[in-house]
């Protein structure tokens, strides 16, 4: 049997393709962090990353992964013994609950089915029998089961309360529709490994001045993460920022800004319209309730060995999609159509599942998915 080329396909949900120009930008002199050369491309992305969270607050960056800001969220915010509301719907979910017990807070948990999204009076009913509440925990897309929880109507209801609302869009930010001010977000952390089309290594956090007050006024330990540090040398770093991931992260925030945010969601948009209907004319059924535009998690049927099947697409194929986490392992499969990504790249990701669906046993006729996805993309005009 001939052997055919293979490439390779990053298709998960994080890290995320990387553009050639992005990558060759990092590969620029490292020039030294305290001068004015420097300060200034840090300056544009500062500027930039204002208009993409849509507000008017700074936006802090640290050198971290997304779960680095998270802690610097928690860290800042809880003092121990502090009420901490957080939701429970996932993996993520689950990372604000672990940390507010690493941070001695008073957790109270709303615990969702992975996959349901969080009802808005579940937030009010917690709210209301504990008033004495510092913070409420959310994600916007749950990158774990590719649900989006409705984060404009829980903020107005955590606006009413002398609660700050945090907001993880580490996935969500780009792919989501998300207005920081506009909404009454307090607190909103995102990272760049995903909708910004950059490799890991920084993430952001913009607060509102009521979560300025209460990190001001909270008396817990923190030190890398202590924002107050990260406000007073604003929009220099504390600490040597890491140089030429700010190249890169200056130059993809000013073709994002040059593209519209509104652009930037409505291609994220028509993306996941398009898997989604190619997963439905495949016979198979979406896992979220609520499904967002940052990935699509498909179940997988009853006699295909799921794990199997994305470990195959990967190692012999080239195809890197996401399986299922903790208890959705070989449940769920998770295809991202998040930054980097055209709309070939759908038909390169539906294609592989058909081909791959039907070597696996599951019978699918070849083509239908990539018929349906082509049909959105006509429809829409792209
Ligand atoms: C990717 C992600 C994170 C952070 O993960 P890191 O591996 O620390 O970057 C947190 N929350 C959500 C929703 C994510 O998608």
């Amino acid at each position: 049997m001939a052997k055919l080329v293979r490439k390779n396909y990053l298709m998960a949900p994080g890290p995320t393709p990387v553009p050639i120009d992005l990558l060759l930008e990092g590969a620029k002199d490292t020039i030294h962090h305290r001068t004015p050369q420097y300060l200034e491309i840090q300056s544009t992305a500062l500027e930039n990353l204002k208009y993409l969270f849509q507000t008017k607050n700074n936006v802090y960056t640290l050198a971290a992964s997304g779960t680095g800001v998270m802690e610097a969220a928690v860290a800042n915010l809880i003092s121990p013994g502090d009420t901490a509301i957080a939701v429970n719907g996932g993996k993520f979910g689950e990372r604000w609950c672990e940390l507010c017990k690493a941070y001695d807070a008073n957790l109270v948990e709303i615990d969702i089915e992975w996959g349901k999204y969080v009802r808005v009076e579940q937030i009010k009913k917690a709210l209301e029998e504990h008033p004495e509440t510092k913070a409420v925990f959310t994600t916007i897309s749950e990158t774990s089961t590719g649900v989006v929880h409705p984060i404009k109507e829980i903020a107005e209801i955590v606006k009413e309360t002398d609660a700050v609302l945090v907001v993880d869009a580490i996935s969500g930010m780009l792919a989501e529709p998300l207005k920081m001010d506009d909404w009454n977000i307090d607190v909103v952390v995102t990272g760049v490994q995903k909708g910004f089309m950059m490799p890991p290594g920084v993430a952001m956090i913009a607060l509102s001045d009521k979560a300025m007050k209460v990190v001001e006024n909270s008396n817990n330990r923190r030190y890398y993460f202590d924002l107050r540090a990260y406000k007073k040398s604003f929009p220099d770093s504390p600490y040597t920022p890491p140089v030429n991931l700010v190249y890169q992260l200056a130059k993809a925030t000013e073709s994002l800004k040059e593209e519209t945010i509104e652009n930037v969601w409505e291609r994220h948009r028509i993306l996941a319209e398009a898997t989604r209907a190619a997963i439905k004319a495949m016979n198979l059924e979406l896992f979220a309730e609520r499904p967002g535009n940052v990935l699509t998690a498909i179940k997988v049927p009853h006699n295909v060995n799921g794990e199997g099947i994305v470990k195959f697409l990967r190692d012999e194929w080239g195809v890197t999609f996401a399986g299922g986490q903790s208890q959705l392992k070989g449940k769920i499969i998770r295809i991202a159509h998040l930054g980097y990504m055209s709309k070939f790249d759908v038909i390169i990701a539906v294609s592989a599942l058909e081909m791959a669906f039907n070597k696996f046993g599951f019978e699918v006729e070849l083509g239908k998915g990539v018929k349906a996805a082509e049909e959105v993309f006509m429809k829409e005009g792209v």
